[in-house]
């Protein structure tokens, strides 16, 4: 999957402090490859994937995350960009009644959709009513008017006292009809001052020159104010095919989703917004009359990336990281300067942002603290917190002077053994020397430095 394959490419970039060139390289071509597999077409690739290298490249160093998370930032904010920023909400015309069409092959979910749409209206104040169209498929009428009676709003179908003949009495030309019950059913909505009017149309088993001739004609003659073209997630690279058919045949002024509770790919959506040039406005994720959404790009782009858990982290990470405190932390580090009160704050700022567990490939700056706090848990966590607020000042200031008699007093104010204070003042010099070096080699900063 998208997700997988992405988790794959990132996982190598975990380790590292800084992106090379090449480093960028690889990972985009796995990424490149996951959009392929989960049906993304190839001219939004490779837009797609122009984008997160110059952005990649260009990256400032952030503070607060490291290069792996940088690019699932980056993938994530150009998906979400892809994906249409923000939500376009429906436009309502300036005289009612709003006229909303829908068009999409068969079993795309537009009768299904008709209902949502007349509940999630309804519940917004509006008064819509329905329109039945689909006089090609048998029983279609029938299931609208269900749809209909369930989302609690009235239903215009041909039987129903139209003059425009019932569905049996159709004949070759039936696009001709349902054109007629288009019209006859705005007329109706006017008169009855429905402000909106939902008109359900025929679909085919694929992209017919029939069926667009059809539901150009319906368009043509009710002006619709939006024609939403509906479309199931499910049918993979197709949704580019028949996504510009019905761009070149009707026309449409959004999309919705359908079926996003199936375990769709996500390529669909990221196609059809890019090469239409439509936004997404709904989403539906099952059969039920609430199961239908405004569509949020964000969500979408956290499906497509699969990583909404390492999204939040990254969200965590940059809410509680402080630049200046970490770059003062840095300059301590790369000093051997390190106090045993700046390894309680990293310790405090980590337990902030969560679970140790989670976070601790997270810590920035101080990145290489890591290294000492790797084998530390929660629980141990707590001790060490204990023993160093069991220090004065001075002790936490300059570890050193923590000699036998202190340790023996740190101990029993803290609660814990002699053996535990030497182990956390052992670990601690070992740690900052450590850093140290390790800060000196990667030529963060110079200078003398302390001897333990
Ligand atoms: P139409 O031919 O475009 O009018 O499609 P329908 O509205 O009749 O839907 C075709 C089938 O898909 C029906 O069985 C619906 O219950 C089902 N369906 C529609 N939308 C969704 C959805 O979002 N999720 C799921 N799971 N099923 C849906
Ligand atoms: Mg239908």
């Amino acid at each position: 999957s998208l997700s997988d394959r992405l988790t794959g490419a990132l996982k190598d970039l975990r380790g590292k402090g800084r992106l090379t060139d090449a480093d960028i390289d690889a990972t985009a071509r796995e990424i490149r490859l996951a959009l392929l597999e989960a049906d993304v077409s190839l001219p939004v690739v490779r837009a797609f994937i122009g984008r997160i290298k110059e952005r990649a490249k260009g990256a400032e160093v952030s503070g607060a995350l490291n290069p792996a998370q940088q690019i699932v930032k980056i993938v994530n904010e150009e998906l979400i960009g892809i994906l249409g920023g923000e939500t376009r909400r429906i436009q309502l015309a300036k005289n009612p009644p709003t006229v909303i069409m829908l068009a999409g092959l068969q079993g795309a979910g537009k009768t299904t959709l008709a209902g949502k749409l007349a509940a999630w209206l309804t519940k917004q104040g509006h008064t819509p009513m329905l329109v039945a169209c689909d006089l090609q498929r048998p029983g279609a009428v029938q299931q609208l008017q269900i749809v209909g009676e369930r989302a609690g709003v009235p239903v215009f179908a041909p039987h129903a006292g139209t003059g425009v003949g019932g569905e049996g009495a159709l004949g070759v030309d039936g696009s001709k009809t349902a054109v007629e019950v288009a019209q006859a059913g705005v007329d109706e909505a006017r008169a009855k001052q429905h402000d909106v009017v939902i008109i359900d149309t025929a679909g085919r088993l694929g992209i017919d020159a029939e069926l667009m001739a059809q539901a150009t004609a319906i368009r043509d003659a009710t002006q619709p104010d939006e024609v939403l073209f509906v479309l199931d997630a499910m049918i993979g690279q197709d949704a580019v095919t028949t996504a510009q058919a019905f761009a070149d045949g009707v026309d449409f002024t959004g999309v919705v989703l359908t079926k996003l509770d199936g375990d769709a790919r996500g390529g669909a959506a990221l196609s059809v917004r890019e090469i239409t040039g439509r936004p997404i406005m709904f989403a539906s994720t099952g059969e039920k009359l609430d199961e239908f959404d405004v569509f949020h790009p964000d969500r979408m782009a956290s499906r497509i990336l699969g990583m909404g858990d390492v999204l939040s982290l990254i969200e965590q990470a940059e809410a509680h990281f402080d630049q200046a405190e970490a770059e003062k932390t840095a300059a301590k580090i790369s000093q051997g300067e390190l106090t045993l009160d700046d390894f309680l704050q990293q310790m405090l700022m980590i337990r902030k942002m969560g679970p140790i567990g989670n976070l601790l490939g997270m810590l920035p700056g101080a990145g290489d603290m890591k290294e000492a706090l790797s084998q530390v848990d929660d629980k141990q966590l707590d001790k060490i917190q204990a023993i160093i607020r069991g220090m004065t000042p001075g002790e936490r200031d300059d570890p050193k002077i923590i000699n036998a008699s202190r340790r023996r007093r740190i101990a029993a104010g803290s609660g814990v053994t002699v053996t535990d204070v030497n182990q956390l003042v052992d670990r601690f010099f070992a740690a900052r020397k450590m850093m140290s070096q390790m800060s000196g080699r990667m030529g963060m900063g110079g200078g003398p430095k302390r001897n333990n």
